[in-house]
């Protein structure tokens, strides 16, 4: 932020094809392809709309005929919905498991989309990447809350998107897709089909602005400048492993704050898909969550919600790289005390 006020007065208010933002673009382009060791060939492209607008994109740039949809929470659910509801498209094969898991995808030679979530933001639930068809059957991963605090092998998707305020410590409104050279042929073949596509979901479109360092229409600066501060500062903290690592260290001491604690306990039961940059915990129903969250917001630590819909008594608490491990151990020592007090006037 402190940044950001610096080169406010300079920055903001340039027009998007001007040098100055032109670099930033250039600078986010190259330090992302670095950080995520992207293989050859495959591409940085970046757009307005954030993730829930890069699932319209991939509706209709990406997806030609039928999609497999992971189903295992609310965003995963999102864009299986806005499959369904395209006219265009075959009914989308959708596989589902029960919150708190993670189904398992099964090749199809009938699809030509998998669509992965690496880590469903809503329930706490991280699945591994990984190819399930052969490479024309292209593999989308929304990694929206995973990108930049967990492990990934690009050659492994073609479509590794997500919005810049997760791991990335930014601001919304954004959405980085990074593409495989299999993606971008599929993406010129769709969008010079004669399928009706919106210019501003048109990939190719914002494939051939991207290449020029631009985007198709005027992007938020400082969703830009904020998100290439925090690229720079990971990168020169050891990049995606150093950053990985953290964020393991953190989800480490939450769950087994939760494993060790007579009111926790780790929502997702198989410790393989526990997530370690979004921890859901369950907590005991003498202590209310929502409660524990009340005090805590009251405090300054804020959005320890539950996701709304789970309807559970639940914690949720990100633990994205930006997040110091020491103050993860602090909030465990918080909702502890909080705790505490909840369950004496409770007994009074
Ligand atoms: C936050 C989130 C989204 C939605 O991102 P927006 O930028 O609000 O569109 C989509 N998918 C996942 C997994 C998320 O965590």
């Amino acid at each position: 932020m402190r940044a950001l006020a610096e080169v406010g007065p300079t920055l903001l208010g340039t027009s998007h094809r001007q040098a100055p933002v032109k670099a930033l673009v250039h600078r986010l382009r190259t330090g992302l392809g670095e950080f995520f060791q992207a293989p050859a060939g495959y591409e940085v492209v970046l757009g307005n709309g954030g993730a829930t607008g890069f699932w319209d994109v991939a509706t209709l740039s990406l997806i030609e005929r039928r999609s497999q949809h992971l189903v295992f929470g609310e965003f995963s659910s999102k864009f299986a919905q806005a499959v369904h509801e395209a006219p265009y498209l075959d009914e989308p094969e959708i596989i589902e498991s029960p919150p708190g898991t993670c189904p398992t995808p099964i090749a199809n030679p009938s699809v030509d989309a998998y669509c992965l979530t690496q880590n469903e933001t809503s329930t706490g639930v991280a699945m591994p990447v990984e190819r399930v068809g052969p490479q024309e059957q292209l593999v989308l991963v929304d990694a929206t809350s995973a990108a930049g605090g967990m492990r990934v092998d690009l050659s492994q998707t073609d479509a590794y998107y997500f919005s810049p305020q997760k791991c990335f410590a930014s601001d919304g409104g954004l959405w980085v897709a990074i593409l495989s050279p299999t993606a971008i042929a599929r993406v010129e073949q769709l969008c010079r089909s004669d399928r009706w596509i919106p210019p501003s979901l048109n990939l190719l479109t914002a494939v051939a602005n991207s290449r020029q360092d631009q985007t198709y229409n005027t992007p938020a600066l400082a969703t830009l400048f904020l998100l290439a501060q925090q690229l720079d500062w990971l990168l020169a903290q050891g990049g995606l492993e150093w950053a990985a690592h953290r964020c393991e260290e953190s989800a480490g001491i939450v769950y087994d704050w939760a494993l060790g604690s007579d009111f926790a306990t780790p929502f997702v039961s198989d410790p393989a898909w526990r997530s370690p940059v979004v921890a859901t915990v369950d907590l005991d129903p003498s202590v209310s969550a929502q409660d524990v969250s009340a005090v805590l917001r009251r405090n300054g630590i804020v959005d320890t919600d539950a996701y709304r819909k789970l309807g559970r008594n639940q914690l949720r608490l990100g633990l994205f790289p930006a997040v110091e491990p020491a103050d993860v151990r602090q909030l465990t020592l918080a909702i502890d005390w909080v705790a505490a007090r909840l369950r004496e006037q409770h007994a009074a």
